[in-house]
């Protein structure tokens, strides 16, 4: 498969980051989704610290040992606090401008997709934050993710991932859920994000219930656990493989 790596041109988030780094200060990015209004991503929170993180990114950093690896990993603040921690990980990203910066803070990184094989290593813990399922774009792609995943974990290497069920925002005020079963699985989203009068393509994030997510990581050899569950249908999760 060919490596997916994005085009500096079509790069907002990457150029978000370049600003923000190299000039103290950056434009709003902007979220752009069909089923939804326009969303902003303060930039100054994908260089967030280590207390200003979340529990769940907190505990997963915690919880991080051995060989890491950080999964688009941004700006790099998640590596950085476990550099911080005396722990060492691998920065990957597909986007040459975050490469770029995350190089510039002393991280170790590679511009590399996550299903690129060229990744031969394997690791004790793998990292995927802020909706790190989203990389996983849609349930159709899930075998793909497993088979990628048992490529890169050690036998009995840990991935810490989290997510978010969708499900309140088709929830009425009574609690009931209404959703047309027949429609694609409702955490799938499609998003295009802009910065200045830079436009990305259109790209699939997956937000997956930890449910569904526990059912298809055992119908390809993997064990879902909940670690801990956030204030919004937020959760992270440990999986591993099944038998460890
Ligand atoms: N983990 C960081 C950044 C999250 S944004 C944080 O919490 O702040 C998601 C990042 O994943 C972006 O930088 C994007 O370029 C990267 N990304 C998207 N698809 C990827 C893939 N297939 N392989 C590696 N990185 C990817």
């Amino acid at each position: 498969m060919r490596q997916k790596i994005i085009d500096k041109r079509r790069d907002p988030m990457g150029w978000a980051i370049y600003d923000y780094y190299y000039k103290g200060k950056a434009a709003k990015l902007k979220v752009i989704s069909e089923d939804f209004e326009d969303d902003y991503i303060p930039v100054s929170e994908l260089f967030r610290g280590f207390e200003q993180m979340t529990q769940i990114e907190k505990e997963a950093l915690r919880l991080a040992e051995g060989a890491i690896l950080d999964v688009g990993a941004g700006s790099g603040c998640h590596s950085l606090a476990l550099k911080e921690m005396g722990k060492d990980s691998l920065a990957i990203d597909i986007s040459p401008l975050a490469v770029e910066v995350m190089e510039d803070r002393g991280l170790n990184v590679r511009m590399v997709d996550f299903y690129d094989d060229s990744i031969v290593a394997t690791f004790d813990t793998i990292l995927m934050l802020m909706n790190g399922t989203g990389i996983i774009g849609g349930v159709d792609n899930m075998e793909r993710f497993f088979s990628r995943l048992s490529k890169l974990l050690n036998p009995s290497g840990i991935l810490y991932i989290d997510s978010s069920d969708l499900r309140y925002l088709y929830e009425d005020e009574n609690g009931s859920f209404f959703l047309n079963i027949a429609d694609k699985y409702y955490g799938e989203m499609e998003y295009k994000m802009k910065y200045k009068n830079i436009e990305g393509d259109w790209f699939d994030w997956l937000y997956i219930d930890i449910g569904t997510f526990s059912y298809y990581a055992t119908k390809y050899g993997y064990n879902v656990e909940l670690v801990v569950e956030g204030e919004h249908y937020d959760y992270l999760a440990k999986v591993t493989r099944a038998g460890e």
